[in-house]
């Protein structure tokens, strides 16, 4: 259903330049050595990004304070970016929300010369993937809940931080526990409920 206008959108990146949020324009810089401008972007992130644990996601806010000096050779692009990213504890799994701030310098120059990362086109600036590569590059590979978090309970899976003191007793040995299960398919009285089963029948084994 949407195969018609991506591939439009496809055709017209080839031939122009196309605009995204990440794009500014820098037409009253250009070529004119000293200029400097401020600007301030609020920037709904069309297409969400980050490691394999966190991201920005699709539709998150990145704010950006950019400041544009016009140099002899390009324009070099100075910028704050914060936001929050959205992720997972690597040990107990529940959401996590960091604060993303980073700086970012960078010069997008005029000439197309494959030595520079970055260039002018036409009459603007694509700040994507400077923006990108520098969130990317400030997640974490291990975000934690907080930093004393000490995940699920190996046995039941139950979150510790939530469950203070949480323990069990002695696992049970699982020869009894597959004995208990033999007794109670052959009928043997039992008030333990569920779960508890086994473990009440070894108990009466010891
Ligand atoms: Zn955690
Ligand atoms: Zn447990």
């Amino acid at each position: 259903m949407h195969e018609v206008p991506r591939q439009r959108e496809y055709t017209f990146r080839v031939s122009h330049i196309v605009k995204t949020p990440y794009t500014v324009p820098v037409f009253d810089l250009l070529h004119r050595p000293g200029e400097m401008r401020e600007r301030e972007l609020d920037i709904v992130v069309p297409e969400g990004f980050g490691n394999a644990v966190i991201q920005v996601p699709t539709g998150g806010e990145l704010h950006v304070d950019v400041r544009m000096e016009s140099l002899h050779d390009g324009i070099l692009v100075s910028a704050d970016v914060t936001g929050t990213a959205v992720g997972e504890c690597v040990r107990c799994l529940i959401e996590v929300r960091l604060p993303i701030e980073v700086d970012i310098q960078e010069l997008f120059a005029y000439s197309e010369d494959e030595a520079f990362d970055y260039q002018v086109h036409e009459d603007t600036i694509d700040l994507e993937p400077v923006v990108r590569d520098a969130v990317v590059l400030s997640l974490p590979f291990q975000p934690v809940c907080q930093e004393d978090c000490s995940g699920l309970c190996p046995q039941c899976g139950v979150r510790l931080l939530d469950n203070p003191g949480h323990e069990h007793e002695a696992p049970v040995d699982p020869r009894w526990a597959a004995l208990a299960g033999l007794e109670g398919l052959t009928g043997a009285p039992t008030n333990d409920v569920d779960g508890a089963e086994s473990s009440g029948a070894a108990e009466e084994k010891r």
